[in-house]
């Protein structure tokens, strides 16, 4: 039996592993993709304390290694429900049982869509939810960015280096995303603001996106755009149903939590953005996961 088991190996769920390891309790991470979660793609990291500038990649690469030298265990396996009633649980993934003392619940967010008609079909087709990842494929090219947070202000800084133009599509008028990287993407010469406009059609040839449709929402007018690329950048949403019988969400899907990361069932803790909170940063991530880890240690040597 684990003593805890992580559910994502994100940044709040390494930084958990690495604390619990630390506690001297052993640890089992479980994820269903690769490690690092949405970190991974973000090209520089500017605002983690004592770090001025680092690729997410690295520093996923880096709790990564940190947490397994430690001996935390990492599958790769996704899960699929938990069991909780009792003081032994038990977590269920595709290929496997585990019994658990404790679990932390730490599964992050995944790309909210646009929710626009064609773009299943055109995704891997024109249409992307990671610069990083498929930014190179439109080396020379004009492409459109649609969102307004750090996400869709770092994805257009990025393209602007090798893509001919982008278009950074915003529904509003003012950015959510930090004034510094506004500024930053300012000064690209090849970077157009399409502001108060969303995008309401994709249009496509040879099954490829080739243009899209925006609707300036001030004059209510249409414009078409040719673009080979759309990055979609429109913020995260959870996926946390499969645990409700055990914990509590709030009405946008996220784990009911407060600082002291329980939620309803004890042993069955949260950490990182999949709870409900007000800032998602990489550094409440890994601060969630520090406190949570500690939880969940409290919370063994109160009750084993
Ligand atoms: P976000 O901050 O939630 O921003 C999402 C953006 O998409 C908002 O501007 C929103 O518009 C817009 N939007 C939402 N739904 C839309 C729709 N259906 N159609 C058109 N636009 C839509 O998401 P994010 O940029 O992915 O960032 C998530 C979190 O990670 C944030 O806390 C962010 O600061 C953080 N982050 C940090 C860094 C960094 O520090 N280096 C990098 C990336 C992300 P409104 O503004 O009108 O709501």
């Amino acid at each position: 039996m684990y003593d805890i088991v992580v559910v994502g190996a994100g940044t709040a769920g390494l930084s958990a592993a690495i604390y619990a390891k630390r506690a001297g309790k052993n640890v089992l991470v479980l994820e269903g993709e690769s490690y690092g979660g949405q970190i991974i793609n973000t090209p520089d990291i500017e605002n983690y304390p004592g770090i001025a500038h680092i690729s997410g990649f690295d520093f996923a690469t880096g709790l990564y290694n940190q947490a397994t030298a430690l001996g935390a265990e990492v599958k790769f396996e996704a899960v699929r429900e938990i069991k909780a009633e009792g003081k032994e649980k038990k977590v269920i993934t595709d290929s496997g049982e585990y019994d658990t003392k404790t679990i932390i619940l730490a599964t992050g967010a995944k790309n909210r869509k646009l929710g626009v008609d064609g773009e299943k079909e055109l995704t891997g087709h024109g249409v992307s939810y990671c610069a990083t990842c498929d930014g190179m494929f439109y080396k020379g090219k004009d492409v459109a960015v649609v969102g307004g947070g750090n996400t869709a202000l770092e994805d257009a800084s990025f393209l602007a280096g090798y893509c001919n133009k982008v278009y950074i599509i915003h529904r509003r008028d003012e950015f959510r995303g930090d004034i510094k990287e506004v500024e930053r993407l300012k000064v690209n010469k090849n970077v157009e603001f399409v502001m108060n406009a969303v995008v309401t059609e994709l249009k496509s040839e040879d099954n490829k996106l080739s243009a899209i449709t925006v609707h300036d929402k001030v004059t209510n007018g249409d414009r078409e755009i040719a673009v080979a690329g759309l990055f979609v950048a429109v913020g995260q949403v959870p996926d946390n149903n499969r645990f409700s019988a055990f914990v509590d969400l709030d009405e946008k899907g996220y784990i009911v939590s407060d600082e002291t990361l329980t939620t309803r069932t004890p042993g069955v803790f949260t950490a990182g953005d999949c709870r409900t909170k007000k800032v998602r940063q990489l550094v409440t991530a890994a601060s969630d996961g520090a406190a949570a880890a500690l939880a969940a240690f409290d919370y063994i040597n109160a009750n084993w």
